[in-house]
């Protein structure tokens, strides 16, 4: 599984919409600074909710809508969508391709926040759960931001096990039997 192509409409720096093709095996981001490269990786975070222990660098979900300073023009939403080759079918789908959306929506009462599988609406847990079976969960290592490395080298051991255990897929068995010898 690899993803394919990320979409973002509004999302912070990529006005309008904007459409990026990821390869196979390697992709590499090159720019000048505040071009918007970490932007991306954001929009990957956040498309696929797995934000809650990391930063998107932004003060509040609406401050990720696309803004040009001018404030009556502001879309009201934000929306990225990461589409996956699953050819290989590491997420238990019987799709070739998978795309996971997220699109925040700014009103006057509020933000309402929407997840999409393949176009269907899913909940937050429902893209965990679906991700979690490809080994790709929140508090795991899949995206690697600025510092991760420095803070694993300066780990103790213990710490660093459970990275190890979390990048093995041990540590989803060791919750469940906990959460089964709680109830
Ligand atoms: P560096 O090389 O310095 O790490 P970068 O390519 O990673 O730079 P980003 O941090 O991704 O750059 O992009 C920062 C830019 O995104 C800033 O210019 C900032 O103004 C812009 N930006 C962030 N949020 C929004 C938003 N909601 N609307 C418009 N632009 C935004
Ligand atoms: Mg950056």
């Amino acid at each position: 599984m690899y993803i394919k192509q990320i979409e973002f409409t509004n999302f912070k720096s990529f006005g309008k919409k904007v459409r990026i093709p990821f390869f196979d095996d390697f992709t590499t981001i090159s720019g000048p600074n505040g071009s918007g490269k970490s932007n991306i990786i954001d929009g990957i975070l956040f498309a696929l909710g797995l934000s809650s222990s990391r930063t998107l660098r932004a003060e509040k979900l609406t401050d990720l809508i696309y803004n040009d300073g001018n404030k009556n023009k502001r879309p009201d939403f934000a929306q990225v969508s990461i589409v996956f080759d699953n050819t290989d079918r590491e997420m238990p789908v019987d799709a070739d391709q998978v795309t996971i959306t997220r699109k925040i929506r700014e009103t006057d009462s509020g933000y309402y926040s929407y997840f999409y599988f393949n176009g269907k609406p899913v909940s937050l847990s429902d893209v965990h759960n679906i991700l979690s079976k490809a080994r790709v969960t929140p508090e795991g290592y899949n995206v690697v931001m600025q510092g991760d490395v420095t803070r694993i080298i300066t780990m103790t051991p213990t710490e660093r096990r459970k990275i190890v255990d979390e990048i093995a897929g041990v540590s989803e068995f060791d919750n469940k039997k906990e959460r089964a010898l709680n109830e």
